[in-house]
């Protein structure tokens, strides 16, 4: 397992913006290599688990376990099966867990089999339950953190990122992944309202941490300087 941002605990150096106590681990797997982040608030003892993908959840419950975090949540970016497929692994070990998506991508969660067929898949994925829709906007919360529902269309119809004004962190999904950009050419997707999302995020401060769905750690600002997909979006309207 990759410890993404384990800032704080591991170093005992306080860095500036990022909250006391946040921890951040990743750990990255399934058929599509997708990231799973759980962030957590160390002295609240709570925890979020943002996207499941296949046979990668659970290292991460289990440090959850081991640290005494209750993990509050399943917040999801999206309805691609890599990014919800171990969900009943959440439900099992959290039964309490919310778990949260965009109203437009519930279609996907609940009836996975359009998935398995589309992409050919030999994995079979049970239906998520959802517990609540995310609004764009909308303030969430995980112990003392706030984390704001950014909504951010165009990979999919209801994508959405996770974003800690106050951490300067984004949970970025399949918007800006591993120096490219999600993809635009499936049968949901919408390039201009990927490249609306795109301008949105941009805006925040550049030096926000981008946590994305696929790839490493980075920043807006990195993104903004060597993501060349991302610059054809952004310069070439
Ligand atoms: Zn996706
Ligand atoms: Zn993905």
């Amino acid at each position: 397992m990759r410890i993404a941002g384990n800032f704080l605990s591991l170093t005992h150096t306080p860095i500036a913006g990022l909250h006391y106590g946040m921890q951040i681990l990743t750990n990255t797997g399934g058929m599509a290599m997708t990231n799973s982040h759980m962030v957590a608030d160390e002295i609240a003892k709570q925890a979020v688990i943002f996207d499941a993908p296949d046979n990668t959840v659970a290292p991460l419950l289990d440090e959850a376990v081991k640290h005494g975090w209750d993990v509050i949540g399943l917040w999801l970016t999206h309805g691609h099966f890599d990014h919800f497929a171990d969900h009943p692994v959440v439900r099992r070990r959290f039964p309490n867990a919310k778990f949260l998506i965009h109203k437009s991508e519930a279609l996907k969660t609940a009836q996975p089999e359009l998935q398995t067929r589309l992409f050919r898949l030999s994995i079979e994925i049970e239906p998520l339950k959802v517990d609540a829709y995310v609004i764009d906007n909308q303030v969430l919360q995980i112990g003392s953190m706030k984390v704001q529902v950014i909504f951010t269309p165009g990979h999919a119809p209801g994508h959405v990122c996770y974003y800690f004004p106050n951490e300067k962190l984004l949970i970025g999904g399949d918007l800006i992944i591993g120096g490219s950009v999600g993809r635009t050419d499936l049968p949901d997707s919408n390039h201009s309202d990927m490249e609306a999302s795109l301008r949105r995020v941009m805006a925040l401060p550049p030096e926000t941490r981008l946590l994305g769905g696929h790839g490493p750690a980075t920043t807006l600002a990195h993104e903004r300087q060597t993501n060349y997909f991302l610059r054809d979006f952004l310069d070439n309207p």
